[in-house]
């Protein structure tokens, strides 16, 4: 494949936009971000695969089908040792179908009350897959360990960042800046992988 001059991200979160395009923009690859409100609007397929990277690929293979772009999607989750494993790809959705980020912390809080620290162990896990207009596929993943906190802390980040402490630190995901969530994230692990991609993609192009 050659280095595109543009990708779609296929999500409607506009922070996952941001921070795509804050990780490619800053290698100067000359590669655009596009996010779904910059594409035609399209169908988007329903989340029904088991595993993160079958999600994934549903996401980016529709976006590639509609749009004619090379396509990227992202599916993440937390994973709860305590809770085998669970929410994992129904961490969206843990606390209900029309559930908020809050209704989802409170309910892990109280799956997880009297739970002692050493048993709390959790971690972020991401997959992002890559498909190509003609039908290149590619995923990367990325990983965050920790655990889970015994109450909510810090207002930044989305979703379980106020109740996830990352492994060597004393804070909670949402207690950190967008940078220094980036620099260790699940997400920013996988996106950078994707951009070393992009850029051995750059360095075949004949000069
Ligand atoms: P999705 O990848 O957009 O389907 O996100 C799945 C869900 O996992 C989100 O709604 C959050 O509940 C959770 N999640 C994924 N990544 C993060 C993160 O970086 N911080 C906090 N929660 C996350």
């Amino acid at each position: 494949m050659n280095l595109p001059e543009a990708v779609v991200l296929a999500t409607n979160n506009p922070k996952k936009l941001a921070e795509l395009r804050r990780i490619v923009e800053a290698e100067g690859l000359g590669v655009r971000v596009l996010g779904l409100g910059d594409v035609e609007r399209y169908p988007e397929p329903a989340e029904t695969e088991r595993t993160f990277e079958g999600n994934a690929f549903l996401k980016a293979s529709a976006a590639a089908r509609e749009t004619g772009l090379v396509a990227v999607a992202d599916d993440s989750g937390l994973e709860v040792e305590e809770l085998n494993n669970m929410p994992g790809v129904r961490s969206a959705r843990w606390a209900g179908p029309a559930c908020d980020d809050d209704d989802n912390n409170h309910l892990l809080l109280a799956q997880l009350d009297g739970v002692p620290t050493e048993r709390r162990s959790a971690r972020f896990v991401c997959a992002l897959a890559m498909v190509s207009p003609a039908g290149e596929r590619k995923v990367w993943h990325g990983r965050m360990p920790g655990h889970i906190a015994e109450t909510l802390e810090g207002d930044g980040g989305f979703g379980y960042d106020p109740l996830f402490i990352p492994a060597g630190l004393t804070v909670t995901s949402a207690e950190l800046t967008p940078e220094e969530k980036d620099s260790i994230s699940h997400r920013g692990i996988a996106v950078r992988a994707f951009v070393e991609y992009l850029k051995s993609l750059k360095s075949e192009v004949p000069a």
